[in-house]
């Protein structure tokens, strides 16, 4: 019989209960990534994200699992990132040397890796998720690799079949796919294996790559402790070998017919014999339309995003997207407040103060729950949101985090009176990312400052200022909320004969200096009736 089509809300309940059919004891759940340059929130999403929600779901369905974030330290320093502020003189010697031996680029870390490694760790709290951390210089240097090493030796020349069969290579049979660490220069690119005895390794380093040069050295070594390396493409089979993988995921140009997915698979099967991990490949990020690249200096690392937004923000994009579609992200526009406003809404349908089909809340309430860092709370929590805090930082820029907390509950923004320690902490984080946000990222169109007093050169028509000056009357006279206002601005227009938008414009002109600005009414309620008829009143 078939089985039942289940319609799963979220993605990763259908990775989870796939791996559940597999049987397996404990499933290990893999990340991976090389330390030379930042962890961007693009990797983010591949080798952090991911198997952090497929780990959730196991856990949700009483399966043991582990997450593993492999730092693969052990690679070669190939390139000098841009924008580090560093002198590359500094650096070029180092070139082709593993990632783990080169000095850091900021002083008080180790390495060059650690630098980049513990940017990540120091974050990775913060989000909620705790791999367990796993270098694979200290792994190889700890002799794991050893036996997956030993088992590519014994088995060299089926290893360059396999390889020229599916890579489309041309390696030679008798060639020998290890790389031996130059015992006089540290480096492993630029040296060849040229026999194994079954004990020995006899090797040359006498090749040369763009970024480093063989130093023309010939020895020979027993292999164990970490001086040989193995290729990239044996590399990650290896690490499943060792590890046990069931999952993971890796970005979707591994998966190109005949690349290191394709080889890494038939090598788990056919030289370590192995079952590969399940695999799924993932999309870009794209942030302002351009794929992110760890080298690049204007990247945004997980430390750079919890500067301008919540934590819970990147993980709800992480689970709200499927793995296989792109994300085109921008923190120029309003994509990014769109964001705010959905995490919001979720938070709403989660405690029942809003409702969707049964589909749409029962994926909400998922997306909301997979994004928490710091556990469920028991009521709704306080909300503020995104827009109306960079309004408010705005409108009051003198005044402290806490001050703006009173006015945003003086003026009705916040619907509670004594907020609890949990509450309060999110509403001057979102005032100060609000203010961050502005401060790096926001569009001009967003930004403004209130005027003093209404422009002195403002052009403006008899039925505008007639307009204004209707608005002014009315606000000393009658109290409104945010609906009310609305409406009043459409009567007054109607009854003079002008275009509502043209009464918009009018008013964002004498209290900004622009033709556009934050939503009117509530602008005008937080700035306060009397300054605002005060301020109309002047053209
Ligand atoms: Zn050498």
């Amino acid at each position: 019989m078939e089985k039942p089509k289940i319609d799963y809300y979220v993605w990763a309940d259908k990775v989870a209960d796939q791996l559940r059919e597999k049987n397996t004891k404990k499933h290990v759940l893999h990340g991976m990534w090389t330390p030379s340059g930042y962890f961007h929130i693009g990797n983010s999403r591949v080798e952090l994200m991911i198997p952090h929600f497929v780990q959730r779901s196991l856990e949700n369905i009483g399966i043991k699992s582990e997450q593993n974030f492999i730092v693969d330290d052990f690679d070669d320093f190939d390139k000098i990132p841009e924008g580090l502020h560093i002198k590359k003189e500094k650096f070029e010697h180092y070139l082709g040397k593993p990632l783990r031996e080169v000095p850091s680029p900021v002083e008080g870390h180790d390495s060059w890796a650690d630098f980049f490694k513990n940017d990540i760790i120091s974050a990775m709290e913060k989000f909620g998720i705790n791999p367990s951390i796993k270098s694979s210089y200290e792994s190889y240097k700890k002799g794991l690799y050893d036996k997956a090493i030993k088992i590519v030796l014994e088995n060299s020349q089926k290893v360059v079949q396999i390889w020229n069969d599916i890579a489309k290579g041309s390696k030679q049979e008798s060639q020998i796919p290890v790389m031996p660490l130059c015992e006089n220069c540290g480096k492993s690119s630029t040296t060849e294996a040229v026999s194994w005895d079954g004990r020995e390794l006899e090797y040359s380093c006498t090749s040369h790559r763009k970024y480093a040069k063989g130093c023309g050295h010939k020895g020979k070594l027993k292999p164990g402790n970490g001086n040989v390396k193995l290729p990239w493409r044996l590399h990650w089979p290896a690490t499943w070998f060792i590890y046990s993988t069931t999952f993971e995921t890796a970005g979707k140009d591994h998966f190109a017919a005949g690349g290191s997915v394709d080889t890494g698979r038939a090598f788990a099967k056919d030289i370590f014999e192995i079952e590969p991990p399940m695999q799924i490949p993932s999309e870009f990020l794209l942030v302002d339309n351009k794929k992110l690249s760890g080298s690049a200096g204007d990247v945004i690392s997980l430390n750079n995003w919890l500067e301008f937004a919540e934590p819970e923000l990147l993980k709800f994009m992480m689970i709200f997207y499927q793995p296989q579609t792109v994300i085109d992200f921008d923190l120029h526009s309003n994509k990014f407040l769109l964001l705010a406003d959905r995490y919001d809404e979720a938070e709403k349908v989660y405690y029942g103060n809003e409702n969707k089909d049964e589909k749409r809340e029962e994926q909400l309430k998922k997306y909301y729950a997979y994004s928490q860092v710091k556990g469920l709370q028991e009521k709704m929590p306080v909300q503020l949101n995104f827009s109306i805090a960079v309004m408010v930082v705005q409108v009051f820029p003198e005044q402290s985090l806490s001050e703006l907390a009173e006015i945003l509950s003086s003026k009705g923004w916040i619907h509670t009176k004594t907020l609890t320690h949990y509450n309060k902490e999110k509403l001057l984080r979102r005032l100060e990312l609000a203010k961050n946000w502005l401060k790096k990222y926001a569009p001009d169109d967003v930004k403004f400052e209130v005027q003093h007093h209404a422009p002195k050169d403002i052009e403006l028509s008899a039925k505008e200022k007639k307009a204004l000056h209707t608005i002014a009357n009315l606000l000393k006279e009658k109290d409104y909320d945010e609906k009310s206002l609305f409406n009043e601005f459409y009567n007054v227009s109607k009854e003079l004969g002008l275009n509502p938008p043209d009464f918009f414009k009018a008013a964002y002109k004498v209290l900004l200096n622009k033709e556009r600005g934050p939503k009117l009414a509530p602008f005008i309620l937080t700035l306060g009736k009397e300054k605002v008829a005060k301020l109309f009143e002047e053209v």
